[in-house]
């Protein structure tokens, strides 16, 4: 017999070699090898065992494996057929394909039961008894006293923003241990607090899911419910029923959305071992919590897009939460949607997956029509809360609305008087107020006035961003975290590749120093709220800004900083990007203003107005989250437009059918099915001859609609340059007929030899 062996290379194929001679057993299929490929050593898994009159190579050319790293599989047959799914429907080689499923160290051969230090409070500690100055050790002993009574590892404590000193401090004065933690089987999951009260959209979900779930089948749910209408409670209830059945529960969540908030929504309801997947853990932790899934140990698994991939020894349910989050698209390599393989998963292992969102795709929407996903709705909110009213504020009207201040300055604030006036009242009401201005730093673009100049990035083609903090201001409040210290110097940076530069004092064309930052970022808007709304010269009241963006939170503690301020509850401005978008809570905000979020509608890409949409609907679905209603103030150019009207008056779920209809007439995605190949090289030339050759590969009679050779969206990034092909099908097969036998050869044509090519199976943007 012989061993077949997926080797982590880019080729279409598997390798075949000897076993080991002294060895009676063959390694089991699914287990890791290490064999001789070419000059180096590399490590594989076996997927058959096959006869030596099976191999297309001569058995006497063949190589024995140099070592068996398992005695069993570390990939059962399931995971296997999902490698082998994967690989055809994303057009990917098997062995890349294994080696994006497998954390690093299992890749590496590795052994597979690593040891990891955990923390956890003695038994007989109650409150610790800190003397009153002793605030952060206090505030580090209640951040492990949330994880109970197992404590947790210190990767995770550390992530949280426990920091070592403080364990050490600790554990010294008898209150903490430290200890490895045993595999034992884990107990049965019980809870921890008593469910809530359903209303009746809640209880269809939830009976309907665990109908299915006793049923042993597969259905795919879209849960179709409004922001805060209680999502999180059916997912709850509904693992109630899977876990008591002793089954596992994975969750998977955005890229940001892994706050320690995340698991404690899920700790507080369960007493259950939990785990934790996401990109910020070391390759120790992923891999033991890799092994934690493979073997039973997690019974509550919360994770980013990767976690889809993973082995579960008897999975019951996926839930994905916010289903339309682009992050779920892989960008790279394997370029999966973990929304889509996870119900393949459900249908694999004939389990429930739900499909959680406010604002579902296109693409969830059409499937709900063609009876591949069943839809409940939840369209209102539990209790007194209501969803907050959207209203157009025509930007037009004061464009140029400057206001005044006691120097006789005048600066342009972006903000109407609209929207200034909304502002003042909710804050004197003692609420919180929440702009969304999805663009950090201060300025997007440096201009001369005199010539015309803008300051643009030597390696792509996008302006620098003017980072640059006013310092007179930043004395003048401590209370505002954009004016945190580390983050005061001034540079122009390029948001593309990182590009960094000074401020120039003149233009450098024609040395006229009159540079204007122009347009609005974080940064400026904050600033300019200070001077409105903070500023002890013009305010009688003092109201912190906060800003909350990726330049004020990189620190491993700012979030959590910012969290609190918060959540202290007085009237504050919150100024943040994207980052506010998802899934957090801010009970005191009433008032969300979005000045510019409209953009979007303008884009030339045709999803634009789909994202846009769906990010301004998560952005105002944090208006109003608590007992007050809520307000949504969208400061527009363009008033009239209709589709902006629609989503206002009539509200998602119709604005998305009406763009669904305009898709259908137009043939795109979803009633088209697509493929995208982006080339990337040294110049524009050659990129674009590659995927000319490309097209004239294609087979005759292919059906296909062939959009292209084009620019991709930015076409220089990083002084590489960027040209892309649509391929768009009417039926799914023709699409991939098409690419099975056209793709490998247009990988091995000789005009891409130096370039890099990449194909993106239902891309999320072009
Ligand atoms: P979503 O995820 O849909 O945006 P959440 O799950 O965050 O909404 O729920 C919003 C709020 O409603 C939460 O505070 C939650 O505890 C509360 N809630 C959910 N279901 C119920 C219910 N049946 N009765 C009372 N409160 C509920
Ligand atoms: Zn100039
Ligand atoms: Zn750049």
């Amino acid at each position: 017999m012989l061993l077949q062996v997926a080797l982590p290379v880019p080729l279409y194929r598997v390798f075949d070699y000897h076993p080991l001679a002294d060895k009676a057993i063959l390694p089991a299929v699914g287990s890791r090898v290490e064999v001789p490929f070419g000059r180096q050593t590399l490590i594989g898994i076996v997927i058959a065992h096959i006869a030596e009159a099976n191999s297309d190579v001569p058995s006497n050319k063949l190589k024995p494996i140099i070592r068996q790293l398992d005695d069993e599989p570390i990939l059962n047959s399931q995971m296997l057929n999902l490698a082998y799914w994967l690989a055809r429907y994303y057009h990917y080689p098997l062995g890349d394909v294994i080696a994006v499923m497998l954390p690093s160290l299992v890749r590496q051969g590795k052994p597979l039961d690593l040891l990891i230090t955990h923390w956890r409070i003695l038994p007989h500690v109650a409150d610790g008894d800190f003397r009153a100055n002793a605030i952060k050790q206090k505030q580090q002993f209640d951040m492990l006293k949330l994880h109970g009574e197992r404590g947790a590892s210190e990767e995770v404590l550390l992530l949280e923003g426990m920091q070592r000193s403080f364990l050490k401090t600790l554990e010294e004065k008898g209150l903490i241990e430290r200890y490895i933690e045993p595999k034992a089987a884990p107990k049965a999951v019980s809870l921890a607090k008593m469910p809530l009260d359903l209303n009746a959209e809640q209880a269809q979900a939830v009976d309907a899911i665990i109908a299915v779930h006793k049923a042993e089948e597969y259905t795919g749910f879209l849960l179709n419910g409004i922001t805060g209408s209680g999502k999180t409670e059916v997912y709850l209830q509904a693992m109630q029923a899977v876990l008591e059945a002793g089954k596992q529960v994975l969750i998977l969540v955005p890229e940001i959305g892994l706050t320690p908030q995340t698991r404690a929504r899920f700790a507080s309801r369960f007493a259950a071992q939990i785990v934790l997947l996401h990109s910020g853990m070391s390759n120790t932790y992923r891999m033991q919590g890799w092994q934690d899934c493979r073997t039973g140990h997690a019974q509550i698994i919360i994770g980013t897009r990767s976690a889809v991939l993973y082995p579960f020894a008897n999975l019951g349910l996926i839930v994905v939460d916010e289903a339309h989050d682009v992050s779920y698209k892989q960008q790279d390599s394997l370029r999966y949607h973990a929304a889509d393989v996870a119900l393949y998963r459900g249908f694999q292992e004939s389990i429930p997956v739900v499909l959680g969102t406010a604002t579902p795709t296109l693409e969830h929407l059409k499937l709900i029509d063609d009876g591949k996903l069943t839809e409940c709705q939840l369209r209102t909110r539990p209790g007194n809360a209501e969803l907050a009213t959207m209203q157009l504020i025509d930007a037009r009207l004061q464009s140029t609305h400057q206001q005044a201040q006691d120097d006789g300055a005048r600066f342009d604030t972006g903000l109407t008087d609209v929207l200034i006036g909304a502002i003042k009242q909710t804050l004197e009401a003692g609420d919180q107020v929440l702009i969304f201005l999805n663009r950090r730093g201060y300025a997007p673009v440096l201009l001369c006035d005199a010539c015309g100049w803008q300051a643009d990035c030597p390696r792509c083609d996008a302006h620098l961003t003017v980072h640059y903090n006013n310092s007179s201001q930043q004395h003048s409040s401590q209370n505002s975290a954009s004016h945190s210290s580390a983050y005061n110097s001034n540079y122009l940076k390029c948001h593309h590749c990182d590009w960094q530069a000074y401020i120039p004092t003149s233009c450098p064309d024609c040395a006229s120093q009159n540079l204007d930052a122009r347009g609005m970022g974080t940064t400026r808007l904050s600033e300019n709220l200070h001077a409105i709304f903070a500023n002890p010269q013009t305010s009688k009241e003092l109201y912190p800004i906060i800003q909350i963006d990726r330049d004020t939170t990189r620190r491993k503690d700012s979030w959590e900083n910012i969290y609190q301020r918060i959540n202290e509850g007085r009237p504050a401005i919150l100024v943040g990007t994207q980052m506010v978008a998802k899934g957090h809570h801010f009970p005191n905000v009433t008032l969300v203003c979005l000045p510019n979020a409209d953009r979007g509608f303008l884009s030339a890409d045709f999803r634009s107005p789909e994202h846009t949409a769906q990010l301004m609907i998560q952005v105002a679905g944090r208006a109003g989250r608590g007992d007050k209603a809520g307000r949504v103030l969208i400061q527009t150019l363009q008033p009239e437009n209709e589709l902006l009207l629609k989503l206002v008056k009539d509200g998602y779920l119709s604005f998305a059918r009406q763009l669904l209809a305009e898709r259908k007439i137009m043939g795109l995605p979803p009633y088209s099915h697509a493929a995208l190949i982006r080339c990337e090289g040294k110049t524009l030339a050659a990129t674009t001859q590659a995927l000319k050759d490309a097209i004239a590969n294609l087979p005759a009679g292919h059906k296909l609609a062939v959009l292209g050779p084009i620019d991709a969206p930015m076409s220089k990034k990083n002084s590489r340059y960027h040209v892309q092909l649509l391929l768009l099908a009417k039926e799914r097969h023709q699409l991939h007929r098409v690419l099975s036998i056209w793709w490998q050869p247009v990988l091995a044509m000789p005009s891409v030899k130096y370039l890099k090519l990449t194909l993106d199976i239902d891309p999320v943007g072009w």
